[in-house]
């Protein structure tokens, strides 16, 4: 194998984790590279054809392949099959085997907070690819009642039935009804991706208080609209950059069979906070 890295998506310019990931090899001393390689939807076979040549020793995988590469793997671990979606690949002499550590990804900032899932009332917007991750995560950590609240109601139901195939306790509410129940709620997770392009929070923030917990998956901006007026009302908050972090750390773990130096990571990141 080669000792080059990346992450495969489209757009890809804007990743952060080249960033991550080689300030993570400096450190350790590590003669590897971490690369963004733009791969068009439509083309993910020959695109991971070309990286097979280089005898690529491991990537990323992002918006709009997490699915479609799903078929291109000789074998894949079992949150990859249960999520349904492949956001890590390790090559091992030829062979791709898939991970998806977003789950772990998601969970890993909560308990790092010694925050309780275990019957937690969970509202989750938005209904698309990290969604579905998150859901997971929530059920296997045995939450309370999730409601999902989305835009397209028809992707809402879709993850309601794949929720409750895994053991679920959800339920779905209009987008519009759901600044009256907020106060009824733990955790309320954005997974949408309003707050990239600075729009104000998908939801009213004025029932948010002391005793919510935002997390907003959206990590560029760090501070959403969301995340800034849930600060101001007391919330406990978890930005998305965490669950970037923890995920990019855990893909690290798979490929390099070492742990992660978080702290760097984070540095590279965030520039020294
Ligand atoms: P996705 O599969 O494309 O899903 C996008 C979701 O956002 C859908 O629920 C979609 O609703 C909703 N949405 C998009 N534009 C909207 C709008 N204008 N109004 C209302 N709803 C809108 O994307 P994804 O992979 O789930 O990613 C979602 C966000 O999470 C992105 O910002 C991504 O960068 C972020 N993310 C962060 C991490 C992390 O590590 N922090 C990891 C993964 C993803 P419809 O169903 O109605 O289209």
């Amino acid at each position: 194998m080669s000792n080059t890295y990346a992450v495969i998506g489209d757009p890809i310019d804007h990743s952060l984790s080249p960033n991550i990931h080689n300030a993570a090899f400096r450190h350790l001393q590590l003669d590897h590279t971490y690369i963004a390689y733009r791969i068009p939807a439509g083309e993910l076979t020959a695109g991971i054809e070309a990286l097979k040549a280089i005898k690529i020793a491991g990537f990323n995988v992002t918006i709009p392949h997490k699915i479609e590469m799903m078929k291109l793997l000789d074998e894949m671990d079992t949150t990859c099959k249960v999520i349904g979606a492949v956001n890590t690949v390790l090559n091992d002499n030829g062979k791709l085997k898939g991970y998806n550590t977003d789950m772990i990804g998601f969970l890993d900032p909560i308990k790092k907070k010694n925050l309780t899932i275990e019957g937690s009332q969970v509202l989750l917007l938005g209904a698309g690819g990290a969604a579905r991750a998150i859901i997971t995560a929530m059920v296997k950590e045995k939450a309370g009642k999730i409601t999902i609240a989305n835009r397209t109601q028809e992707n809402a139901k879709e993850l309601t039935e794949f929720a409750k195939k895994i053991g679920g306790n959800v339920d779905v509410a209009p987008m519009q009804e759901v600044d009256e129940l907020i106060a009824d709620y733990k955790f309320i997770i954005n997974s949408t991706s309003i707050g990239m392009k600075n729009e104000p929070s998908p939801i009213s923030t004025e029932n948010i208080s002391k005793n919510s917990i935002v997390y907003d998956i959206v990590y560029q901006p760090m501070n959403t609209d969301l995340i800034k007026k849930s600060k101001e009302n007391g919330a406990t908050i978890i930005y998305g950059y965490e669950m970037l972090l923890s995920q990019a750390a855990c893909s690290f773990e798979i490929w390099h069979k070492t742990e992660a130096p978080y702290d760097v990571m984070k540095k590279a990141l965030l520039g020294g906070v």
